[in-house]
């Protein structure tokens, strides 16, 4: 049996977490929710971690940030982090008092939850099953006749989400794996390499540790071949909070894969298609409108209604068509509007624009 570790000092939250978490999981599960409440009666908070881990075969850490409240001065939740990412254990921090408005420094390998308990326990329940979906799906294709090698972790991606060779969509959204440590670029070095000893169970883990990261926190968080209903909505050129109502529409398009409770996401080349065949079937011309402007109208005319419109003032509402995932906001083309991704939107992520005015305010600072 494996198990999910919390860490948490705050007793009545971690208990509280433990709890819905468990009624998450059902009992019928094949995974342990163990709790660990660091305090000064562990000195050695490593050797601590290390044999809950080892003890309780844990697949995934979920923790608090600060650590301190019990007495354990200098154990914080970044420590933790380390210590899981060079363990190659997915794990997962509590966003308690993020900045809004600050562009996160994105961390490949470390998720944020939510600070409430319910949808934690959710987000927590919907990350291991999606690790576990990532790890068989890596041991299924490797079981297909005349598999030699993944030739990147974007190719296995490819492999499991889609049944496909071709990495191209996914490959766009990998870059720096060996950023979290050196040991992860040995490891996974070795993993790829078709020359040495097939040790399956190593590089499926090693592999699977890095797609579900590249999954998770790059290509569902960055909206390119796959796009939640925010994005949806800003593709069609409307206010991205009313892109759930567009979910019974393009409800052929869902995307159903790991991490799929996260949010609701789409197929982007579905949603194209299924756009073009309306719009067809309508006779909508084309001429002379953005994209956004298009899509609105192709939607529109199908559910017979207007949408709320998005409150860009630089077009008045009118064009949209990308999102900016910084601002959160659906942008358009006009260069006013929003500048093309840079630094801060991984290079698939095609439905992605920043926000021009949050652009010039935060560029000088952070360097883009
Ligand atoms: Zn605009």
């Amino acid at each position: 049996m494996s198990a999910i570790l919390l860490i948490d000092d705050d007793h009545r939250m971690i208990v509280r977490l433990k709890e819905r978490l468990d009624v998450r999981l059902g009992a019928a599960s094949a995974v342990a929710t163990v709790i660990w409440e660091p305090s000064d009666r562990d000195q050695n908070g490593r050797a601590r971690f290390e044999g809950l881990v080892r003890d309780h075969a844990v697949k995934l850490v979920v923790t608090d940030f600060d650590l301190t409240r019990q007495g354990m001065s200098g154990l914080f939740g970044a420590t933790i982090v380390d210590w899981c990412q060079q363990a190659l254990i997915p794990v997962a921090d509590f966003s308690r008092a993020l900045e809004k408005g600050l562009p996160e420094e994105p961390n490949l390998f470390e998720m944020r939850i939510s600070a409430d308990t319910e949808i934690a326990a959710g987000q927590i329940a919907s990350i291991y099953s999606g690790f576990k979906q990532v790890y068989d799906g890596l041991k299924a294709a490797r079981a297909i006749e005349g598999f030699k090698s993944f030739r990147s972790p974007a190719a296995a991606l490819a492999a499991i989400l889609k049944g496909t060779t071709d990495e191209s969509p996914f490959a766009l959204y990998a870059t720096r794996y060996g950023g979290a440590n050196s040991m992860l670029l040995d490891r996974l070095k070795r993993a790829l390499s078709p020359d040495t000893a097939p040790n399956e169970e190593e590089k499926n883990l090693v592999l699977a540790y890095i797609c579900g990261h590249l999954l998770l926190n790059a290509v569902l968080r960055f909206p390119g071949p796959i796009i939640h209903h925010e994005a949806l909505g800003a593709y069609c050129g409307i206010n991205p909070a009313a892109g759930a109502e567009l979910a019974d529409m393009f409800a052929a398009c869902e995307y159903e894969g790991p991490f799929q409770e996260m949010g609701s996401f789409f197929w982007f080349d579905c949603v194209q298609d299924l756009l073009q065949e309306h719009a067809e079937r309508l006779q909508i011309k084309t001429e002379s409108e953005t994209v956004g402007e298009f899509n609105r109208k192709v939607v529109e005319q199908v559910l017979k209604r207007q949408l709320l419109t998005h409150d860009c003032p630089r077009c008045a509402g009118k064009n949209g068509g990308f999102w900016c995932p910084l601002t959160h906001k659906t942008v358009c083309m006009l260069s006013s509007c929003s500048v093309a991704s840079t630094s801060w939107v991984p290079r698939g992520a095609q439905l992605c624009r920043i926000e021009r005015v949050f652009y010039d305010e935060w560029a000088p600072i952070l360097g883009a």
